[in-house]
């Protein structure tokens, strides 16, 4: 007799759902007050601290665009959750250190996290030796905080053009994370004008609080963690 498949949340699944749901509704709604479609934002759902047994309801109601933080908590969940589910999309959106390279890499499919000569170099190599081609967001520290990652923004359109120049790398866009105690507008706006003045067209800016200003701005993914799996036990 075959054997049963692993019985699935069905509640789980159905609240998941809901929860995604509200966010698109949310996105399309942000979306009309500034005439765009809500099919030209991608949904990021933000699974860092949450395990597979977590995940499992977001994969199973469908959704398939997930982002982490840390390419060595994805290492121990994402292969196996990707043997179940092949057609996952996943975005690296925390910092990147140029020795993890290799496997961030192998394992994903795009990178929002390009803030530096040394990174850029190394990716170049890495997607050469394994003949894969992630796409690349660069990060840029548009608050100028000490503590963050991310290029300064006088520095970013250089840099993404040495980026094509110097390293062959196509770059997607830019990505942004707004200081916490600051109005996000702004900053939204200067992402904007930067993608601009580059000449890329993506935009990875607004998380669970901000995501309907950054839709309004231009955004062409969010990327949103607890409105979506709920708040998170320990900070990431
Ligand atoms: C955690 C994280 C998010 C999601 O944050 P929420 O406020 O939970 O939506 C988005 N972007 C980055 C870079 C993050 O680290």
């Amino acid at each position: 007799m075959a054997r049963m498949p692993p019985a699935v949340n069905r509640e789980g699944v159905c609240a998941m759902r809901k929860q995604i749901d509200q966010v698109l509704e949310a996105v399309d709604v942000a979306c009309r007050k500034v005439e765009r479609r809500g099919e030209d934002v991608t949904l990021i759902a933000v699974s860092k601290t949450f395990d597979a047994d977590a995940i499992c309801p977001a994969l199973e109601a469908g959704h398939r665009v997930f982002g982490e933080n840390r390419v060595q908590e994805s290492q121990g969940k994402w292969p196996e959750l990707r043997a179940e589910f092949s057609d996952v999309e996943l975005h690296l959106i925390g910092p990147l250190q140029s020795n993890k390279s290799a496997d961030a890499v192998e394992l994903f499919d795009v990178i929002h996290t390009v803030d530096r000569e040394k990174i850029a170099k190394a990716l170049a190599g890495e997607m050469k030796k394994q003949g894969k081609t992630p796409k690349l967001f660069v990060q840029v520290n548009t608050g100028e905080e000490p503590q963050k990652a991310g290029i300064a923004p006088k520095e970013a359109v250089a840099f993404v053009q040495r980026c094509r120049d110097e390293h062959g790398l196509e770059i997607e866009g830019l990505m942004c994370i707004p200081p916490a105690d600051e109005n996000p507008g702004p900053h939204f706006e200067l992402l904007r004008k930067l993608a601009d003045e580059a000449d890329v067209n993506g935009l990875s800016m607004g998380m669970s609080g901000d995501y309907q200003v950054a839709v309004q701005f231009g955004a062409t993914h969010v990327r949103v963690g607890s409105a979506i799996f709920g708040v998170r036990d320990y900070p990431a």
